[in-house]
């Protein structure tokens, strides 16, 4: 075993996999990490590293990614991801762990020109610059391109534990995953829901009112959003993964299910809807559930805190007009 130690950004990605399994079969102990958040999903990371024998750790770091969506430094990229701003972020957190892990540098899966905005020669030199840490930074793929990093001026890691990939094409990183066995990665797509235009444009209906609070956020990654308010929302499950995810973060609103029936879970949530606003929203959560027909009972539960507030109410309606579900979707 080789005597340095590396933390690794770990995103899930074949790049991010063939950067740890390189290194570590080049005799260093590497240590993963996912920076998780409301809308960087840790799942894909966590499966990706199962199916590949790596040992990840998922840091919460909700708090202060969120403050990157304010006025980037370097801007975002197609949506609201600021890409360039998000990896020296990471880089930078990855750097607070040094001492707790003993480690002595930092790793991550990046490939020059592998993406057009952010893995430009340019934007990696940025994210070193904003990472604060720049001198600690080797990208292992693509090093014999860049510029010398301490780890590698110091013979911390010699040129052979070092690559020369660069541009779009996949080949060497499809060629290396065969020489190290890799066989399981994800598709490039998906993790990152600052780049999903749908969820960006819920994103940014919160951002807009200043409710952006960790907790909204955490809600908006699942089920259909409907804005019936200034203050409220209609949420409906859009499958049995959506329903429990939305239910395990649920804590303050109307909750609203089907009498007997298997199907959506439906909440109300923001503000304190009047009359009028709750028969809206169980108008339209009843055209999303095409189990109950018009006239079948629904239940609505308010909870405050996490708890159950007085008895279910049943209530009785009809489904609202295609038009009307429209006019108060969240969607493009
Ligand atoms: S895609 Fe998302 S997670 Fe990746 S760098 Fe951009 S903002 Fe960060």
């Amino acid at each position: 075993m080789r005597d340095k130690r590396i933390i690794a950004l770990f995103s899930g990605g074949l790049d991010s996999i063939l950067a740890v399994k390189w290194m570590q079969h080049r005799g260093f102990s590497v240590a993963p990490v996912f920076f998780r958040a409301p809308y960087l999903l840790a799942e894909r990371a966590i499966q990706s590293a199962r199916e590949n024998d790596i040992e990840l750790e998922v840091i919460d770091v909700s708090a202060d990614h969120q403050k990157l969506l304010y006025n980037p430094i370097y801007g975002f990229g197609k949506h609201l991801n600021p890409c360039v701003d998000c990896h020296g972020f990471m880089f930078r957190k990855a750097a607070e762990l040094l001492e707790a892990k003993q480690a002595d540098f930092l790793i991550s899966g990046e490939v020059l020109g592998q993406r057009p905005m952010s893995q430009r020669r340019d934007a990696l030199d940025s994210v070193a610059k904003l990472s604060g840490v720049r001198d600690l930074i080797v990208r292992p793929l693509s090093q014999l391109h860049l510029t010398p990093t301490k780890p590698v001026r110091e013979g911390w890691v010699l040129p052979n534990d070092l690559l020369d990939f660069h541009g779009r094409g996949r080949y060497a990183q499809l060629n290396l995953a065969t020489q190290l066995g890799v066989k399981n990665f994800p598709s490039p797509a998906g993790g990152c829901l600052l780049t999903d235009r749908n969820y960006c444009l819920r994103l940014k209906d919160l951002m807009d009112r200043g409710q952006e609070s960790l907790d909204n956020l955490e809600l908006l990654a699942y089920g259909r959003h409907f804005r019936l308010s200034e203050d409220t929302k209609l949420i409906v499950g859009r499958n049995e993964e959506d329903n429990n995810a939305l239910e395990a973060l649920f804590t303050d609103g109307y909750r609203v299910i089907a009498k007997q029936i298997f199907g959506p879970l439906g909440l109300v949530v923001g503000g304190e809807p009047d009359e009028h606003l709750l028969q809206l929203a169980l108008g339209i959560f009843y055209s999303y559930h095409h189990k109950v027909n018009d006239g079948e009972p629904l239940i609505v539960q308010l909870f405050k805190g996490g708890k159950q507030v007085g008895p279910d109410k049943e209530y009785i309606g009809q489904k609202a007009d295609r038009e009307t579900c429209l006019k108060y979707q969240i969607t493009y």
